[in-house]
């Protein structure tokens, strides 16, 4: 079977590798649709994962299932299905906890292009197929489908953590694809004003068309000084990160009020530390709260997400701006996100 693989640090290319088979609970997908995501790059150009040596990329699908094992109850060869990125072990003492991200092991629910084979191949595996996999709804697009695996799990669990009341005001620090989910997200759960900081005309634009009502270009001046002049120097009372550097951590505790919750869904790659401001943490006494998380998987997650697009919530094929045809296209499709043209938010590939 050919996968598109992480070779070494730096290095991408095709490999040949053996066929996944199904355990009892699993199955066996092929892709129709894949997209490329910025934490592909962070694994490749970054080794954010260490050095992982010829493994198959790719986190993000929607698929048709070729194989079942022999307990898979609610599936069968033929079914379209939207896959997770994230696929928890259910069956771990996390997963009871509330914690299925971390099934049997921080971070560890997070498994194709990290502990196994991601999507980018002929086919792939997915574990626990009855718990993790979600039906494709009858007309739904994939070029939408396939922003639920990843982006709009992410970006709107980004807007949950933030705390948001109604009414009250957030911030959404980076608007690339899981950033404007945040503005999709925060602007559902009825946040007021809502500033979205990024530099691209093209994702300023759907920020303002997702819900954002102002929007600031960090290139333009500090976010700190910019948020605190739109805010009489109050700040917001969320703050929700998918962008930046370390330091935005910094910015977030800057600009939110006492007793607000800065929300953090960006990977960050490097650095031993992230600081926290002393006096703007109010010398640890400010009831600001700092909250990070892996991205909820699993199927009722991703059914809930469909839900969004069915019933109009959310429009995330909006964010699809590069469409390719054919597996040959997949190197492409990765350097394209590797680069971030302006004019770029997600590329997707058909197969
Ligand atoms: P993008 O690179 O497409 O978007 C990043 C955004 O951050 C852009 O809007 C960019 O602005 C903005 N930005 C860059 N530098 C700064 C800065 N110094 N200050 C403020 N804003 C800045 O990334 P994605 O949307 O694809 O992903 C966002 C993050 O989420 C990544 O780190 C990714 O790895 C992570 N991620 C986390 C997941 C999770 O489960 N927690 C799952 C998936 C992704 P502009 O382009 O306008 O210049
Ligand atoms: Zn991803």
């Amino acid at each position: 079977m050919k996968g598109f693989a992480m070779l070494k640090i730096g290095k991408v290319g095709w490999i040949d590798t053996e066929r996944p088979s199904a355990g009892p609970y699993d199955a066996i997908v092929r892709p129709l649709a894949v997209a490329p995501c910025t934490s592909d790059i962070h694994t490749v150009w970054e080794g954010a994962l260490g050095d992982r040596k010829n493994m198959i990329l790719g986190h993000e699908a929607v698929g048709v299932i070729e194989e079942i094992g022999s307990e898979v109850k609610d599936f069968k060869p033929g079914d379209k299905v939207i896959v997770p990125a994230i696929t928890p072990d259910w069956r771990s003492m996390e997963a009871q906890d509330g914690m299925p991200m971390h099934s049997n092991g921080m971070l560890s629910g997070w498994k194709f292009s990290n502990f196994k084979s991601g999507v980018f191949a002929e086919c792939f595996h997915v574990n626990d197929a009855d718990m993790n996999l979600a039906l494709l709804p009858k007309g739904m697009p994939l070029e939408q489908a396939v922003m639920l695996s990843d982006m709009a799990t992410t970006g709107i669990q980004g807007a949950e953590m933030a705390n948001i009341k109604t009414g009250s005001t957030v911030a959404v620090i980076g608007i690339g694809p899981v950033g404007l989910m945040a503005v999709a997200g925060a602007s559902i759960l009825g946040a007021g004003r809502l500033i979205a900081v990024g530099s691209r005309k093209v994702t300023v634009d759907l920020a303002l068309e997702y819900g954002a009502s102002e929007t600031i270009d960090y290139r333009k001046g500090g976010v700190v000084e910019q948020i605190l002049e739109k805010t009489n120097g109050k700040g917001v009372d969320s703050v929700i990160i998918a962008g930046g550097n370390e330091n935005t951590i910094s910015d977030a505790v800057k600009i939110v009020k006492p007793g607000g919750t800065v929300s953090n869904v960006n990977y960050f790659g490097t650095g031993d530390i992230l600081p926290i401001p002393r006096i703007e943490w109010g010398s640890g006494m400010s009831h600001k709260d700092i909250r990070g998380g892996l991205t909820t998987g699993g199927r009722l997650r991703m059914e809930r997400m469909a839900d969004l697009c069915t019933y109009g919530r959310i429009k995330p094929e909006k964010m699809v701006t590069h469409v390719f045809e054919g597996f040959d296209k997949m190197e492409e499709a990765l350097m394209l996100m590797k680069e971030k043209p302006r004019d770029l938010i997600k590329p997707v590939v058909l197969l």
